[in-house]
């Protein structure tokens, strides 16, 4: 049995994180991400900003050897690990034995529907997109302590008009609230990867900020115009409609119903404008079809 005292310090977690490799024979793939948390106050961090009270479902996202995950086992109710590397979901057999509340899936997270309370992840960095649309779109929870490569935790948060907006920044805008709870170097990891990361607790929202007639348009939308970030909607409209087959007569109506955003550069426009752009088109469109 793992001693978790041992996993308080730095001195401890590195002790463990380097015998558990060479135990098991593991070289960490840098393919999938697999940098081990060693840092004693980012897994604070993390465990502190799920709020846990003891009866909750966590998913762990990728749990590596599993050391955060002997922690939220004695924390919540029940701890899903999911792993995808076969190597590791052996050694999180044996490292997690005598825990009966943690399940191990050996499973692509992006083929799991998740419904449960919390979701926690040190994020693989090849995945980070993909990961947090999936869960925003595909997954049920509360709350979400997702650790990131600082450059895309930026733009989760980033504000019109800076370099750092974009199509995510949107889709995490509409979907979620966020709150920046720490930043670590790479040291906090082994292997060390080559940049910081950030801590970020991401609540799904309960309503949406603003009204959109149809989410999947309005992403299909925020896709096209993002290709033409520096473009003004003038334009990118133009060549948006072309690649989006929506016929002139819609688009004529729409540049002069959104006459008051077009001199706006696309990255300059705020996540509501986006969503007005698409339901004018959107609703233009279902009236030339009907
Ligand atoms: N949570 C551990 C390990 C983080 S490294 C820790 O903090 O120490 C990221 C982990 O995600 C690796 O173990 C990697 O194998 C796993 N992983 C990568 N892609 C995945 C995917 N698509 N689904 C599930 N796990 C994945």
């Amino acid at each position: 049995m793992v001693d978790k005292k041992v996993l308080l310090t730095r001195e401890g977690l590195v002790k463990f994180t380097l015998t558990t490799l060479k135990k098991y024979g593991i070289r960490p793939r840098k393919k999938l991400g697999q940098h081990f948390l060693v840092d004693p106050k980012l897994l604070n961090v993390i465990v502190n900003g799920l709020e846990l009270r003891g009866n909750e479902v966590v998913a762990e996202i990728g749990s590596g050897i599993g050391t955060l995950t002997l922690f939220l086992a004695q924390r919540c109710k029940k701890v899903i690990a999911i792993e995808i590397d076969r190597k590791l979901v052996n050694v999180l057999q044996d490292v997690l034995k005598d825990h009966d509340n943690v399940e191990i899936i050996h499973a692509d997270v992006l083929s799991l529907k998740l419904n449960v309370d919390r979701i926690a992840s040190n994020v693989p960095f090849n995945i980070s997109s993909q990961l947090l649309e999936h869960i925003l779109k595909k997954c049920k929870f509360k709350i979400a302590v997702l650790t990131f490569q600082l450059e895309f935790a930026k733009r989760l948060y980033a504000k019109p008009g800076t370099r750092d907006y974009s199509r995510i920044t949107i889709l995490a805008t509409y979907y979620s609230t966020i709150r920046k709870l720490y930043t670590a170097p790479p040291s906090s990891f082994i292997p060390e990867p080559k940049v910081f990361t950030q801590t970020l607790k991401i609540m799904p929202r309960e309503r949406p900020p603003f009204e959109v007639r149809d989410e999947d348009f309005l992403f299909n939308v925020v896709r096209e115009l993002f290709t033409l970030r520096n473009k003004m909607l003038r334009k990118a409209l133009r060549i948006t409609c072309r690649n989006m087959r929506v016929g002139y007569e819609v688009l004529d109506k729409a540049l002069r119903e959104l006459s008051t955003l077009l001199d706006m550069r696309v990255y300059e426009l705020r996540p509501i404008d986006f969503a007005y752009i698409a339901n004018v088109l959107f609703d233009l469109m279902k009236e030339s079809s009907s």
